[in-house]
This record gives C-alpha cells, structure tokens and sequence, in this order.
C-alpha cells in the first residue's frame, strides 16, 4: 500500500492509500456520524484487498458506495437527492457505473431501497461488510444483492481501516459497535444491532500502528463508548453469563482508556459519544490521570426536562445530569463539555422547553449539536407518539438555543483569552493561507501564524484574541517533540 500526496490540496496534504497492482475504481462517500465516517474506511480497505482504488472522480468508478444516515428524515433525503446525481452521471458519462448503499437507511429500508431506487444495485447493512466481494460478485453477473444481517460479534478488529480523506495526523479507531439504550427517538439501536466491544489488543495494535504512522491525536469511538465492556467477545447484554475468570479479567472503558494512554503516551486521546447514564466517574479520573487524554467530554442530553427525559426513554433526571456536571468539573476544572439537544419532542410544552433553557444556562456547554425532533419509522416514539409539535414551534425553539449555546460558545472560548494553549497543527487555515489551524486537548480550533511549525507538530500558542468558537494566537515554542 503506497501513498499518494493529493498535490491540489497541498495545503491539507490529504492521502489516499493506494494498491499499484490495483485496476478497478471505487468512489466512497459518507454521509451522517464518525461511525459511518470510520465504516467507511473499513470498506475501503475490505475492496482494496479486492482489487479497488479509491477515487474522488465519479465519472471513472467502477463502483460507487455511499454510506447512510437515517438518524434524520432530512439525512435520507440527501441520500435520495445523490442517488438522482449517480443516476445522470452513470446515463452521461459512466454506463458500466454500479451503486451500492450501505449503513443506517440500507439497514432500515432493507430490500425496499432496491425497489423504491432502481439505481441501486447492492444494499448493505453495517454489519455485513466483510461479505461485499461475494455480493459484488452476484452483482458483476447483473444480480441485485443485499445483505441486512445484524451481528452479535462483528466489531471489524481484524480489518486495517484505509484512512481516507485523511490530513495524517487525526483519526478514528472504533471501540464498540451498536447500542443497548433504547431512546424512543432512535434508529440506531435498530440499524446497528446490540452493543459489542472491540478486542482491546486489536485496539491498542491499531493506535500504536497510527503512532508509527504520524498521527498524533486518535478518537475511540462508538455510539455509546461509557459501555465498553471487553470480556472475550460476544454481547454486552450477555456479560452476566460469562464465567468468573471472563468477569476477573474484563476490560471496561476506563480500562481501556488507561490502556490507549499508556501505549503511547504523546497521543492524544479523545473519545465519542459518551451517555450520561452510562458515564462513570472512574473515567473521569482516569482522563484527570493521563495528560494525553484530552479534557473534553461530549455529553448529549437531548433535553431538560425530566418529563421528557422520561419520555424519550433516557434513563437519567435533570438533577443528576447537573451532578455528573459537577463531579467532572470538580475532577477536571478546564474539561469542555458539550451538548445534543432536541427540541420539539412530542408533547413538549413551552415549560418543558424552558426547562432545556435553564440547564443551558446551568452547564454553559462549549459548543453543541441542536436539532429539531424528526420522527424516525420504527422508533418506540414513531410508533406509539404523536409529532404534535407545530414545526413553527419547533423552528423558533431550535432558535433560541442555537443563539443561548453561540452566548455561551463565546463565554467559554473567552476564558482562554492571555493563555498559553497547547495545539496540534492539524491543517492550513480556511481563511489565510499564512496560518495554521489545529485543536487544543478541549476540542477549540485554533489559529496562528505558521511560522517554522508544520502539520504535526504540538505548539504552545499565547492566545490574543477569539471569535466565539476559535481561539487566535502567537506560536510561542513547540510543545512536545
Ligand atoms: S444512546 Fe440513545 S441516542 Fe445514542 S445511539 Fe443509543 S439509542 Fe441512539
């Protein structure tokens, strides 16, 4: 596997791994979470060992996958709308041209995908990736195919994931696969099947192989990371059966944590997405212990009002949501916390969603995710709850906190004003191609002068002024060799 520099990006240097023995092309995008994002890689890799190239022009592929989202109805109609730019491309420029979905829509709509878009010739859930090249095969031979499987076991531990789209110093490393919370808002526990954890061994071989590599900042990730439970394979819901020596030598999340940090002790550590009913406090001294694991904790809430807390099946109240704030903040004073939020959930009143505006103001987040309730077929609320939140409603609640959280975004960014920040150069900036942009260890962008730092490099920036989501500073030394 050789790496080829993009030379029109000089700028980010993006890489695309590839085979020269290689013939056919794929065209791979992804659509929704990091999941899918990281998913993608792994079927990346799964085709190159069939003979595919990645490319970035959809004229020449061969083969076309996009990877789905249907976390929101809006995220299945983007779908739609690239499947009619495939369709014109393949009539215009590229008849021998296949399509194939994969991921959340491909999981939910299953065989219907192939009935309701006739351009779409193979259909794969998220857990069926290792058996593309036998559906490729059927389709070679002018056979629709699909494989919806669900999986007790599959975390693709055993697949080296082909980074795409990747500026060599950030990636993802999945940790856990599916979800056991049943929000009634959710399809992923539908999509993506029940929680199963990763072999930490595979894990830790995968960070130290991106550390010979030149990445520098890693992100475990999972739908609901806090329940990582390693204990030899197989289902989380499970565990209680396993055997006492199984048990003894179990691996939870803030073991595995420890694990990663201790591996490589200049990487930077991150990790997504957390649920407050399954964080622990053990991980939030384990990331006060090591200084390569990142103080930021993405916390979603969806809402802050314990009646709909209740109603969207999320197992905690508003009160001990406050106490999980303080306890990391008493552990960790400069952790970022951020947010997800929902407004608009049926039945939500205007004291409910002043409920969500108080906590706001309580936890005063970095930054967050807001969106309105999308009611999503097959979700315990689609089935069995009434969307009865005028969209006019929804729309000017959805504004309210978008304008509170930029408030707070600026609060919180301000509090790093004449400090010295630690950043890893991640990137040229967007706006001045004289600076560099990068993150510090609370997830803020940060911009500075290049000066004689490159890409990789960790700087110790003095910050002079910010914006309300990026800090703006003077390199004042590198930070780490
Ligand atoms: S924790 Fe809830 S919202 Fe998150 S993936 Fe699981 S079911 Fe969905």
């Amino acid at each position: 596997m050789e790496k080829i520099i993009d030379e029109k990006k000089q700028g980010e240097a993006l890489e695309l791994e590839q085979v020269s023995t290689n013939t056919r092309k794929l065209f791979i995008e992804s659509y929704g979470c990091a999941m899918n994002f990281s998913d993608s890689e792994i079927v990346a890799s799964i085709m190159a060992n069939q003979g595919f190239n990645t490319t970035q022009n959809l004229e020449e592929a061969d083969l076309v996958l996009v990877n789905t989202c249907s976390i929101r109805d809006k995220a299945e109609q983007t779908v739609r709308k690239r499947l009619e730019k495939y369709n014109a491309v393949k009539r215009d420029h590229n008849p021998k041209m296949k399509v194939g979905v994969l991921g959340c829509m491909a999981e939910r709509l299953k065989t219907k995908f192939l009935e309701e878009e006739k351009i779409v010739d193979l259909v794969v859930g998220p857990d069926a990736y290792k058996d593309l090249p036998n559906l490729l095969a059927e389709v070679d031979e002018g056979r629709d195919a699909i494989n919806v499987i669900l999986s007790k076991e599959e975390t693709y531990g055993d697949i080296t994931p082909v980074r795409l789209n990747s500026n060599g110093v950030t990636a993802f490393v999945s940790i856990t696969r599916g979800c056991d919370n049943m929000c009634t808002f959710c399809v992923v526990p539908f999509t993506r099947g029940r929680e199963r954890s990763r072999d930490p061994q595979s894990i830790i071989q995968e960070v130290n192989d991106l550390w010979q590599r030149g990445f520098r900042d890693i992100t475990l990730l999972g739908q609901n990371v806090d329940s990582y439970l390693w204990y030899g394979g197989g289902l989380k819901k499970d565990f209680e059966k396993a055997s006492d020596m199984q048990k003894a030598t179990s691996v939870n999340f803030s073991k595995l944590l420890e694990l990663c940090a201790k591996a490589q002790p200049k990487m930077r550590i991150r990790f997504s997405t957390s649920n407050p009913q399954d964080l622990t406090l053990d991980v939030v001294e384990t990331m006060a212990k090591y200084d390569n694991i990142c103080n930021h904790i993405h916390l979603p809430v969806q809402s802050g009002s314990n009646r709909i807390l209740k109603a969207m099946n999320r197992l905690h109240t508003r009160e001990e949501y406050f106490e999980l704030i303080d306890n990391i903040r008493r552990i960790i004073p400069d952790c970022a916390i951020s947010q997800d939020m929902i407004v608009g959930f049926p039945t939500e009143t205007e004291e409910d969603f002043q409920d969500t505006v108080s906590l706001m103001e309580y936890v005063k987040y970095n930054f967050g995710y807001m969106f309105t309730y999308s009611e999503r077929p097959g979700t315990m609320a689609g089935r069995n709850m009434e969307d009865d939140v005028p969209e006019a409603i929804k729309k000017r609640r959805l504004q309210d906190i978008v304008d509170l959280q930029r408030a707070h975004s600026e609060i919180k960014t301000k509090e790093w004003l004449h400090k010295t920040v630690e950043v890893l150069v991640e990137k040229e900036s967007k706006k001045s191609n004289t600076q560099w942009s990068g993150r510090t260890p609370q997830n803020i962008v940060c911009v500075f002068p290049k000066g004689q730092y490159k890409i990789g490099d960790f700087v110790q920036v003095k910050i002079t002024d910010c914006t309300s989501a990026t800090l703006i500073g003077e390199a004042v030394d590198y930070s780490k060799a």
